[in-house]
């Protein structure tokens, strides 16, 4: 029929063509593998055309795309990502982590960017294949795993600011060891208040690559003065957002004897983590009992609420301060030791182990259902 609208194709597993990598490598030692610095014999690639829509998806030998001078990623930074892991299970199995909200998360970066957006059960299932191909790259040495990294790129060959008529979709995949291969070490922050990572009405809750790039050279300044990280502060009042490529949890004890847990609210600065959301949520089932966690304190209250420089400083002073910690895919819980600002060192109390009284059960909980030794539906078999 002619004149009949159809919707363009959309991404199809069933029309995966797969070439094996003819030259496989030999996956290195574990212990020398620096984070994203190995890739696997294999990467998944799904071009789009505005015409013609999804195309098809091809699991080919890992290497170098062609793309011209001209490509709008090159030139306006048209390009998102994800960051994900794939587990080996004690039982040999394959799982990701809660791969359906990156999917989500990846699909709304799209959209703020105008690229174009798809099915994401539809590219898990392909995510799925790929890691299946490459699973013995999964180092089998406990607090090893997959890093998974689905990227979307504009490839629109003009020069010109727009929605591009061509994009790519692609997934690489690192084999990575633990973050803190000798136990938790709390890092320094620079609580900066000369640069910012994100702004109301900005792009600071999608992970797109634009919001990276700027953050280099401030990361660099940081370290310049002994901090691990820049702690990303917001406003006059000096609003804590995120810390480096995390986001941040603080714990207060409040003069009623409650075990405040408190992360900024998600409005539009903050991305929104899938560590967050699981931190919040295990935290949830503690207090309702749908979950009890060993160790976490009977009387925690949870608040996704703006928190000032002011009252952390104030906190710590008091004696209030009980912790304050990234959480991220990649390091999972990150503890905080200081926070300079503004001239001074703001102390924050560590336990024995670098993790404190909240952050270790949740920790434990946490990596539990990553790697399968505590069964969860957070856990998907590939
Ligand atoms: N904030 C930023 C800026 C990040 O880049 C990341 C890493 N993706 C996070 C927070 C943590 O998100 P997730 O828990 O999904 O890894």
């Amino acid at each position: 029929m002619t004149g009949e609208l159809t919707a363009l194709p959309d991404i199809n597993p069933s029309r995966l063509e797969i070439t094996r990598n003819p030259n496989p490598a030999t996956p290195p030692p574990s212990s020398s593998l620096v984070f994203g610095h190995t890739f696997t014999d294999h990467m998944l690639t799904i071009p789009w055309d505005v015409l013609s829509g999804w195309g098809t998806p091809r699991i080919q030998p890992y290497g170098p795309l062609a793309l011209e001078p001209s490509s709008t990623v090159l030139h306006y930074a048209q390009t998102l990502f994800e960051g994900m892991k794939a587990y080996r299970r004690e039982d040999g199995k394959v799982t990701l982590f809660r791969p359906d909200m990156n999917m989500k998360r990846m699909n709304n970066s799209a959209q703020r960017i105008a690229l174009p957006t798809f099915n994401g059960d539809a590219l898990l299932e392909l995510i799925k294949e790929l890691v299946r191909i490459d699973k013995h790259w999964i180092p089998k040495e406990p607090g090893h795993s997959l890093y998974i990294r689905p990227t979307l790129i504009g490839t629109q060959k003009a020069i010109g600011v727009g929605p591009p008529n061509e994009a790519l979709l692609f997934v690489i995949c690192s084999p990575v060891g633990p973050y803190y291969p000798k136990g938790f070490q709390p890092v320094a922050l620079f609580g900066t208040t000369e640069y910012i990572r994100a702004a109301p009405g900005g792009t600071g809750a999608f992970k797109l690559g634009v919001n990276y790039a700027p953050g280099v050279m401030p990361q660099k300044a940081a370290a310049a003065r002994g901090y691990a990280q820049n702690l990303w502060l917001h406003g006059p009042e000096h609003y804590l957002t995120e810390v480096g490529t995390m986001n941040l949890f603080v714990v207060f004890r409040r003069e009623d004897g409650a075990v405040e847990l408190v992360t900024p609210p998600l409005d539009g600065m903050i991305l929104p983590g899938v560590t967050r959301d699981s931190v919040l949520t295990l935290a949830k089932e503690h207090i309702s009992g749908t979950k009890k966690l060993p160790g976490l304190p009977d009387n925690l209250i949870i608040s996704e609420r703006p928190v000032t420089m002011k009252e952390v400083k104030d906190a710590s002073h008091s004696g209030r301060l009980v912790e304050l910690f990234g959480a991220g895919t990649a390091a999972v819980i990150s503890p905080v030791d200081r926070i300079g600002y503004l001239g001074e060192d703001v102390l924050i109390p560590t336990g024995p182990d670098g993790m404190g009284p909240v952050s270790r059960p949740i920790w434990t909980e946490l990596v539990g259902r990553q790697t399968g030794t505590i069964p969860s539906d957070w856990s998907v078999v590939v």
